[in-house]
């Protein structure tokens, strides 16, 4: 099922992604760029995966039958708020954020009932930012997830949900609040772990800096990319799924509390344990096509660039 005219909101890594994939996939007759920085909207003319792209939001979705919110969460109820008015009767309004309940709390108000909401986030990304990092297949063979209020319009949601298995996600549905559980632990505390280890990193007196850069294969590389992610993106997501990100935040430490009286006290079955049953899960997501079974991410076994060896 193509779009007729699709109105893409935010033309950053999401919104860049989803405009080439529509168009390289055929998912949409007409697709509009809309970003609220006209350096953004000189480079996606540039880049040439718009029908149309401005900074006049209201101008943009006037005619659009599906408007995707591409900005960052804390900015999408302004943004729907702003659009609202100039939407066309049966418009379907639909977002990427990372977190759903206050997304779906700050968009829902200023809709009209001829304007239905359906909530999606997917599962994909880099920590690269702007409509220069946006690829066609970002979300190919990726976790989409919906949350469409109940009673949603089933046309609506499938509407939105054809739009993500042309891009070649995997669609699946749950509400706002289980959806901002399950990211708390797979993707909001992981994140807040690699901010924070890096920070300590930085913070340390007699660790050098260079140090730190030049053993980083030891582990730390893999955090700092994670950390290198908006940082804009990252300060909403906290302030926006709060209670979510402390719930599994306060597990996350019993947790920690238990692995250190173990290294205390000289636990090395508990130790030896908890690192087998984690294995298990690394495989289990290899087996799901969801990461590379390949040794060091895949990485080219050749040695470290000179810059980075100090
Ligand atoms: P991004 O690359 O930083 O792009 C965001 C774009 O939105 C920028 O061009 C930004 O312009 C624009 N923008 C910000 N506020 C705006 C406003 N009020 N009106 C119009 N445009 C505005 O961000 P992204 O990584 O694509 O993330 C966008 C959304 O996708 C976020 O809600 C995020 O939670 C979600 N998401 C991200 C990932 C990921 O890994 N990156 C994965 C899944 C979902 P300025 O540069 O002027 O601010």
């Amino acid at each position: 099922m193509s779009v007729e005219r699709l109105a893409i909101v935010g033309l950053g890594l999401i919104g860049s992604s989803i405009a080439r994939g529509a168009r390289t996939y055929g998912l949409a007759k007409h697709i509009v760029a809309i970003d609220r920085d006209r350096h953004v909207i000189e480079r996606v003319q540039a880049l040439g995966i718009s029908d149309l792209a401005t900074t006049d939001a209201a101008e943009g979705v006037r005619e659009a039958d599906l408007v995707i919110l591409c900005v960052p969460v804390g900015a999408i109820g302004a943004v729907a708020e702003t659009i609202a008015p100039h939407l066309k009767p049966g418009a379907v309004v639909s977002d990427v954020g990372s977190v759903k309940a206050a997304v779906v709390a700050a968009v829902t108000p200023h809709l009209a009932e001829a304007n239905a909401f359906v909530p999606a986030h997917p599962v994909a990304g880099t920590e690269y930012s702007g409509p220069d990092s946006g690829f066609a297949t970002l979300f190919s063979n990726r976790w989409c997830i919906l949350t469409p209020p109940d009673g949603a319009n089933e046309e609506a949601v499938e509407r939105v949900r054809a739009l993500w298995q042309g891009l070649g996600a995997i669609v699946e549905t749950m509400t706002p609040e289980h959806h901002d559980l399950v990211l708390a632990i797979t993707s909001h505390v992981p994140h807040l772990i690699a901010y924070n280890i890096v920070g300590t990193a930085a913070d340390l007196e007699e660790v050098t800096q260079s140090e730190v850069i030049k053993f980083s294969a030891g582990g730390f590389r893999d955090f700092t990319r994670i950390a290198a992610s908006d940082p804009t993106m990252w300060r909403d997501i906290f302030l926006t799924n709060r209670e979510a990100v402390l719930e599994m935040l306060g597990r996350f430490n019993e947790d920690l509390s238990a692995l250190s009286r173990a290294i205390r006290w000289g636990d090395g079955e508990a130790l030896h344990e908890l690192f087998t049953r984690t294995r298990t899960i690394r495989r289990g997501i290899v087996a799901m096509g969801q990461e590379t079974a390949e040794a060091d991410f895949g990485r080219a076994r050749t040695a470290a660039p000179a810059s980075v060896q100090g």
